[in-house]
């Protein structure tokens, strides 16, 4: 996985779990990675009654940093294809 790939999976972690965005990000990804990137976490995430769900294997509900987590153990390569298929778009 490249350097940018990298970072546009961890941007997408942080977003979908309401988490901080790392600052390096802000400054590295082109707007178009910015809209790829919001678009796959808001894929990745599922809420039912104010409660956090994966939505790529429907597991939880988690508390954000469980979501974050979980994210990074399981889904880290499912998430580096979703970006790279909206890339290609
Ligand atoms: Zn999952």
């Amino acid at each position: 996985m490249d350097e940018k790939l990298k970072l546009m999976v961890d941007t997408v972690i942080r977003l979908a779990s309401g988490i901080r965005v790392k600052p390096e990000a802000e400054e590295a990804l082109n707007e178009r990675e910015w809209e790829v990137v919001k678009r796959v976490a808001e894929e990745v995430r599922a809420e039912k009654r104010g409660l956090l769900y994966c939505g790529i294997c429907g597991k939880g509900s988690f508390t954000r940093r469980g979501f974050y987590l979980h994210l990074v153990r399981a889904h880290k390569e499912e998430i580096a294809n979703l970006i790279t298929k909206h890339l290609l778009r």
